[in-house]
């Protein structure tokens, strides 16, 4: 099915606020689950809000809670996100993270313990807006691991997104690199499941060690495991992740000594800075857009479709599906309907919104 940006809106909003949201986590969060289904990413939309409502039952998300600051250091900022709502306090802490930035030039915020902050590319959207770059590392804790390491056969650690994020110039629109450090999204894996599709070749691993297409291996008991992308490369980069986000903001790795209740735990290690203080404006937006478009001047290896840039995507996607409408599966979309039900809300009443 396909449904508009502002009905998918109302209804994510309206569980959110029957579940104990109040009107301002209920407008943050479910503008974000949107924004990630018009970007494309529907791993990371609307098919997450029965699975919050299941933490929150599960009291492995707190409704209500603001990204609360452990340390103020002048340039370091410490926040903790008290298993809040990630899309809020990971909002939150940008944002202040942001409006010290325009006074030092630099920050370096870590952000612990917050529930699932969705698509991270949304944090670089917030630098972008403010004209600042930004660099994110990130990682995910509190449940079993998704990830297999280069050279082995079984998970030892989670998707640990990265993002970087550059503001547009005049000609340029900004570039944003937000990506999943395994070679794809465990959410991906839950969409092609929900639509009974197999996955490509070379992404999966089975509870075996053995390769796969089958997606529904990720959420079996024992699981199979999803592969890192670029070999040793991706896996290095998946390590840091973990390194910098879960021992460097004190929010602690997917080890197993730390306590795994079932939730999704994101910590997030975020430098912010301000370009301009680093060169000139004007000579940076011109060596900007001659990169660009450089690249993007290259001969297209799929004749008719040119070469994109980080972000590029998401925008295509953006303005097809803001115009179009968002497609929903059958399964996630009874999934959401359930959840509204789960938290005493009759689904026809949704049908009117
Ligand atoms: P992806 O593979 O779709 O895209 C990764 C990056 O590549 C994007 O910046 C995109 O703009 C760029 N890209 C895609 N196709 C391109 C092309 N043809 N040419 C040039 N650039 C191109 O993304 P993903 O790795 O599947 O991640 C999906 C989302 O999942 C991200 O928003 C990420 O933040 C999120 N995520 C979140 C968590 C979490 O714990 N919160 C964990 C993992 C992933």
């Amino acid at each position: 099915m396909l449904i508009s940006e502002q009905k998918l809106k109302k209804v994510l909003h309206e569980i959110l606020q029957q579940a104990g949201s109040d009107e301002y986590e209920a407008a943050l969060v479910s503008e974000h689950l949107v924004r990630a289904n018009l970007t494309g990413h529907d791993s990371h939309g609307a098919i997450m809000l029965p699975i919050y409502i299941r933490n929150m039952r599960a009291g492995l998300l707190v409704p209500g809670m603001c990204a609360k600051m452990v340390k103020d250091d002048d340039s370091i900022m410490i926040f903790d996100g008290q298993r809040g709502y990630g899309q809020r306090v990971a909002a939150e802490a940008m944002d202040a993270a942001i409006n010290r930035c325009r006074e030092t030039g630099v920050v370096l915020m870590t952000l612990r313990n917050a529930h699932h902050i969705g698509r991270v590319g949304a944090y670089g959207e917030q630098s972008i807006a403010a004209g600042l770059v930004s660099l994110h590392f990130v990682n995910v804790i509190d449940h079993p691991p998704l990830v297999a390491p280069f050279g082995g056969r079984d998970a030892r650690f989670s998707t640990n997104p990265i993002c970087i994020a550059m503001p547009a110039t005049g000609e340029t629109p900004a570039v944003l690199l937000d990506m999943a450090t395994s070679r794809i999204a465990r959410g991906k894996a839950m969409v092609a499941m929900n639509k009974g599709e197999r996955m490509a070749e070379g992404l999966i691993l089975d509870s075996e060690g053995e390769p796969t297409t089958d997606p529904s291996v990720m959420f079996r008991e024992p699981g199979g495991a999803l592969l890192p992308f670029g070999e040793h490369k991706g896996y290095g980069l998946a390590t840091l992740c973990e390194l910098l986000a879960g021992v460097l903001t004190g929010g602690g790795t997917i080890q197993p000594e730390n306590k795994r209740l079932g939730g999704i735990v994101n910590n997030m290690f975020t430098f912010v800075f301000d370009p301009c203080r680093l060169v000139e404006h004007e000579w940076m937006q011109h060596e900007m857009d001659a990169f660009i478009s450089h690249v993007k001047g290259s001969p297209p290896s799929v004749p008719g479709e040119s070469v994109m840039v980080a972000g590029e995507p998401e925008r295509k996607k953006y303005a097809e599906r803001s115009l179009a409408g968002i497609p929903i599966e059958e399964v996630t979309w009874e999934e959401i309907m359930r959840a509204a039900e789960d938290v005493g809300i009759n689904r026809s009443s949704l049908e009117l919104l």
